[in-house]
Order: C-alpha cells, then sequence, then structure tokens
C-alpha cells in the first residue's frame, strides 16, 4: 500500500478510541464543556445507561452560530491559542477533540444560543458527517445530544456493559464532578425518570459551607460526620513588589477518620487544580500518612484539592487527562504527606471531627 492521508472522519475514529471508551466518558467531557463555559446548573438526561442517549444542556456562555462547524472540527477550541497558554491552561479542556470524537461514533447535535444573542442555532453530525448549520430555538447555552454511541463501530460497541454498569460508571464520574464543583447545579435523568440531583446555590452556598453540604450530598452522612477538614498551605513567599503572593502549594479537603476506613479505594478522591486525578506519588504519601493508625489492608477514604502554579504541573500526559505530571513529585509527595500527618495527629490529641452531624 502507498502511503496516504487518512480522511477527517477516520482521524476523528481512532482518537476516539482513546479519549471515548463508554457513555461515561461523554458525560464527562460534555460536562467538562458546561463548566468551562461558565454554567451554573447542567441538566443530564440520560437512556439505556447513556448508549441510546446521552443529553447534556448547561446554560454557560453558549457557542455563535458561525462557530458550531469549529466547535466539532478537531483541534479547534477557544481554550488556548499559545504553547504558553497550555501552561497555565485553567480550563478542564484544551485539547479540541472531545467533540469531533464524540460526532464521528454517534448521532450528535448540538444546539446553542450565545449570551446576548437574539437567535440559536444547531448542528447535526451523523457518523463523523457534518450537516448545515440550521436556526434553532434555543435557551442561552448549549444542549448536546448524543444518541446510539458506536454505532457505526461494532468493534466498540462490544465492550460496553450492561446497562446498569454504564450508569454506575456515569455516576461515578458525575460524583467526582459535584465534588469538585459544589456550586454547580446537576441534574441527571435515566430513562425518563428524576436518578439524581445535586443542588447548587451558586456562590453564596460556598461561601456559606465551604462544600460541606455537597460532601454529604455525594458520599453520605458517614463520611462526613467522620471528615476531618485539611487546610494546609505552604508560607508564601514575599514576591519583590512586597505583597504576598500565593503559596506555591496548597492543600484543602476532607479526609475520613481512621475509624471510617474502606475495603476498596472507592472514596479517595484527588483533584489537582480542580482537574480529577490519579497520582501515585499523591497516593503514596496518603498511604504513608495513614500508616500508623488504618489496620491492614483497609483504604482510606479522601476529598483532596492540591493546588499549585500550573506551570508546575504538566496536565498533558493523557488524551483523557486522567493523570498530571508534577515539575517536582518529591515536593509534592512531602508536601501531602506532612499536611495529612499534621491532620491525623491533631484528631489523636483530641480534636472534634469538623463537619458535624
Ligand atoms: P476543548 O474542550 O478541548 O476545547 P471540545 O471538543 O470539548 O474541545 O470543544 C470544542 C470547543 O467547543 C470548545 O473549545 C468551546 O469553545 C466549544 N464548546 C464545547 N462545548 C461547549 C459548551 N457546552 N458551551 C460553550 N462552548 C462549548
Ligand atoms: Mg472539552
Amino acid at each position: 500500500m502507498s502511503i496516504r492521508q487518512l480522511p477527517d472522519t477516520l482521524v476523528n475514529q481512532i482518537a476516539a478510541g482513546e479519549v471515548i471508551e463508554r457513555p461515561a466518558s461523554v458525560v464527562k467531557e460534555l460536562v467538562e464543556n458546561a463548566l468551562d463555559a461558565g454554567a451554573r446548573r447542567v441538566d443530564i438526561d440520560l437512556e439505556e445507561g447513556g448508549v441510546r442517549l446521552v443529553r447534556v444542556r448547561d446554560d454557560g456562555l453558549g457557542i455563535p452560530p458561525d462557530e458550531l462547524p469549529l466547535a466539532v472540527s478537531r483541534h479547534a477550541t477557544s481554550k488556548i491559542a499559545s504553547l504558553d497558554d497550555l501552561e497555565v491552561v485553567a480550563t478542564l479542556g484544551f485539547r479540541g477533540e472531545a467533540l469531533p470524537s464524540i460526532a464521528s461514533v454517534s448521532r450528535f447535535v448540538l444546539s446553542s444560543r450565545r449570551v446576548g444573542a437574539e437567535h440559536g442555532a444547531s448542528l447535526q453530525v451523523d457518523g463523523g458527517r457534518v450537516g448545515q448549520v440550521a436556526p434553532r430555538a434555543h435557551p442561552q447555552g448549549t444542549t448536546v445530544e448524543v444518541r446510539d454511541l458506536f454505532y457505526n463501530v461494532p468493534a466498540r460497541r462490544k465492550f460496553l456493559r450492561a446497562e446498569r454498569t454504564e450508569l454506575g460508571h456515569i455516576e461515578e464520574w458525575l460524583r467526582s464532578l459535584a465534588l469538585a464543583r459544589p456550586e454547580v447545579e446537576l441534574r441527571v435523568s435515566h430513562n425518563g425518570k428524576p436518578s439524581r440531583r445535586y443542588r447548587g446555590g451558586g456562590e453564596e452556598r460556598l461561601d456559606f459551607d465551604d462544600g460541606a453540604a455537597r460532601l454529604v450530598e455525594t458520599l453520605g452522612e458517614a463520611f462526613a460526620q467522620a471528615a476531618l477538614r485539611v487546610e494546609h498551605a505552604t508560607s508564601p513567599r514575599p514576591a519583590e513588589d512586597g505583597r504576598e503572593a500565593a503559596p506555591a502549594l496548597r492543600l484543602h479537603g476532607w479526609i475520613a477518620q481512621p475509624t471510617y476506613s474502606r475495603a476498596s479505594a472507592d472514596q479517595q478522591y484527588l483533584y489537582v487544580n480542580g482537574r480529577a486525578v490519579r497520582d501515585r506519588s499523591v497516593a503514596h504519601a496518603v498511604k504513608q500518612a495513614y500508616a500508623d493508625v488504618l489496620f491492614h489492608g483497609r483504604q482510606p477514604a479522601y476529598v483532596l484539592f492540591l493546588e499549585l502554579d500550573p506551570a508546575r504541573v504538566d496536565v498533558n500526559v493523557h488524551p483523557a487527562k486522567h493523570e498530571v505530571r508534577f515539575r517536582d513529585a518529591r515536593m509534592v509527595h512531602d508536601f501531602v504527606y506532612r499536611a495529612l500527618h499534621d491532620a491525623l495527629s491533631a484528631t489523636r490529641a483530641g480534636n472534634a471531627p469538623l463537619v458535624a452531624a
């Protein structure tokens, strides 16, 4: 065979293999886009575990009609414009891959009305074949409808599991997103019935309880009652102009007291600059901090937010962005260990849990 350029649709389908594994990946990408667009409320409608339908509607900024085709084309993004931007990226997305990937393996409709615009519009894509932009009534914000995931990729379809299993994966992702963004309202329906609701309430609620109510909604009363507040930061270095700079590292969130341990690692949530990730060095630091207080074989439960200068962490390690790479992993490790060790010793000294019943 001679060398030839692959058609766009095929390129997108190949990329979809990396980013879109199952309906839960679709939900993750679409809800992250909604959050990046500043949504305060996101509605997620599912049918048959998301295989038949995933519909995500938000009240964010919206997309102007003439940009709809760009939104579904590869490597098109409004979130970065240069390598320097990538160094400091604050949005969840930046690769411009999710929508074209999803649209290449489903029956896809993107509808939107830009903030301040009088009219909405929509664009249909069928297995990667992009239609024409058409006017469509739509409230401010965006709706993405994804039907019949992998209908044109039988090899992928085969790997989809039972409805309940796929729904379980979706709910796990949503729990993880809900923990990170307690100010945003998330409503889920499955097969036409409301199935879950995370109440928003805007920044006021966040100021009021700092996410503790969301902790109860996501992980339950038992965790919340056993939770210890973690708030730890490196001392800020004074900037050259004399003002205080932000601390180099900050860790906040909740860890469960050793009396509340788990048989599996099912309640371990780590966020780096707001993004849910898995990281071995942080996991190791947590394990070490709990080493003396947890029975062998038991797993700690935690929700931890690590914040650091975006330039000190590379988020572009994996297409689905499940992993990050720290410039100084050793420093992060020791910092996390110290923070948790201190929090756990404080309980042994008799401090009560900070999230009361
Ligand atoms: P990325 O999120 O990496 O930029 P996507 O393929 O997920 O790539 O989305 C492409 C672009 O489409 C985004 O950069 C954004 O400009 C626009 N977009 C996607 N979803 C939404 C949404 N819900 N609201 C507003 N704009 C959106
Ligand atoms: Mg995206």
